[in-house]
């Protein structure tokens, strides 16, 4: 028998845990109250880690990016933009991390070069003059919009069966205290919508907070709002990152034919009331201009903000709080929920083949995936959908409207054929 499995959050972790579920032959339902990349996804830096963020801070989440982001380069090479990335040392207190830092790349296996203040300045011209030294690493660029839609192609291909618009509202136990089916507002077609399930996986994110309780668990995590602003101008070939200990505003990604400042990190009572504030697009100003002078001349054209879902521990302060993340399993209350939290768009395969092995382990049975996994490349089947054409135009625009204000959003005509196909591949198209 298939065993029916409903995750919920199409975010990249939903994504990939729907694909690791369905390749190892359950049958599996992923709902979402948008749409991939609705929420923080679709909201994030645009960088696929190598490790050496976290090479000093968080050893294991820096070796999961070393060896995840080479796996994503592999299986979906037409997602990636392999920039390099550099570390800078603006002054003594940058250079005095960078022996640190070079200590623990190769605690990491993170390969490096290293280049002096005149070689970093070739490499990119644009950067500040006072250089002392700069650290090369493979850091990498992530197309994140066509990397969340290769991801639900392939979902598709494996046959999930995939429900956006459905707002989880509540679960039904069976006698037991298990939950055999859930309930969602359907934010499209209107009224309930019913489905019935064996387990439940959730994967929604900064709202998981809310999302476990109704699903009969509490999981804490503080919601971190992290705002980045974009300049109208790639001026960088590389990923740019200062060299000191990962902290605020010390990040420049070259996304596409803009550059993207960030991100800062404050924990916030209310995801939904958050408002980026001026101090914070300042903040980012003055700590990218000094890595890159012009940004202070060309000033951001936009800001966005997204959340990171990290789990509460008892450590200080929020840049102390783990990137890692953590699958959570119950032996009591509904025993077949499994709740996931944390992580990053770099390891989200890798989280979803965890939570895969982990539902596995929780229902006693023994699946091995099928197959080689490589990502589909959504542009083939893109060429084939008008936009709008023989869909629902209001859910075409809902869509539209969801994905406008993040990572990907200077090719409108690129994010209105997405969204029809994602009500193509929802069946509603
Ligand atoms: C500021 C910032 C910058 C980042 N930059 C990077 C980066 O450069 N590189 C990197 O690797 N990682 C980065 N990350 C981390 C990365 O973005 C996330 O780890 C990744 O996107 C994981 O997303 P997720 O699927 O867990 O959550 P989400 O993408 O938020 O997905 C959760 C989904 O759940 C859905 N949902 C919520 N509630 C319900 C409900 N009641 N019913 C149904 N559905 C629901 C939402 O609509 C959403 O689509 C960044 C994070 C932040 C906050």
């Amino acid at each position: 028998m298939e065993e029916k499995i409903a995750v919920i959050g199409a975010g990249s972790t939903g994504l990939f845990t729907s694909i690791e579920l369905a390749r190892r032959g359950f049958s599996v339902s992923l709902f979402d109250r948008g749409i991939p990349g609705s929420g923080t996804s679709g909201r994030f830096h645009g960088l696929l880690h190598c490790g050496a963020r976290y090479a000093v801070v968080d050893r294991t989440a820096a070796t999961d990016c070393r060896a995840e982001s080479e796996r994503i380069k592999s299986i979906a090479p037409h997602c990636v933009n392999s920039t390099g990335g550099l570390f800078v040392a603006l002054d003594r207190n940058d250079e005095e991390y960078g022996e640190e830092l070079r200590l623990n790349l190769n605690r990491c296996s993170i390969p490096y070069t290293e280049l002096n203040g005149s070689e970093a300045v070739r490499a990119e011209p644009n950067l500040n003059a006072v250089v002392r030294s700069a650290i090369r690493v493979p850091d990498a660029v992530l197309k994140g919009r066509r990397f969340l839609l290769s991801a639900l192609g392939t979902c598709i291909a494996y046959g999930v069966s995939f429900h956006p618009f459905m707002n989880l509202l509540s679960a039904h136990d069976d006698e037991s205290g298990d939950i055999e089916g859930l309930s969602f507002e359907n934010r499209i077609g209107g009224g309930v919508h019913r489905a019935s399930t064996d387990f439940v996986v959730n994967c929604s994110g900064p709202w998981i907070g809310q999302t476990s309780k109704l699903l009969g668990h509490r999981v804490e995590v503080l919601p971190a709002a992290g705002v980045m602003s974009v300049v109208g101008k790639r001026l960088t070939s590389s990923v740019v990152s200062r060299m000191r200990r990962p902290s605020d505003g010390d990040i420049l990604v070259p996304y596409g034919e803009t550059t993207i400042a960030g991100t800062t990190a404050a924990v916030t009572e209310d995801p939904a009331s958050f408002e980026i504030n001026e101090e914070d697009v300042g903040l980012l100003l003055d700590e990218a201009s000094a890595m890159v002078p012009q940004i202070g001349r060309l000033g951001f054209a936009r800001s966005y903000a997204s959340f990171r879902p990290l789990v509460k521990e008892e450590t200080g302060s929020v840049r102390e709080v783990t990137r890692d993340f953590r699958i959570l399993s119950y032996d009591a209350g509904p025993r077949n929920v499994v709740n996931v939290a944390g992580g990053k768009m770099t390891t989200s395969r890798l989280v979803g083949e965890r939570t895969a092995t982990e539902v596995c382990n929780a229902l006693g049975v023994r699946k091995p995936p099928a197959g080689e996994l490589r990502l589909i490349d959504p542009l083939d089947d893109i060429r084939t959908v008008e936009a709008g054409a023989g869909g629902d135009n209001t859910a075409i625009e809902r869509i539209v409207a969801e994905m406008r204000g993040g990572t990907d959003d200077e090719d409108t005509n690129f994010v209105r054929e997405l969204a029809a196909l994602v009500m193509k591949w929802s069946g509603a198209g």
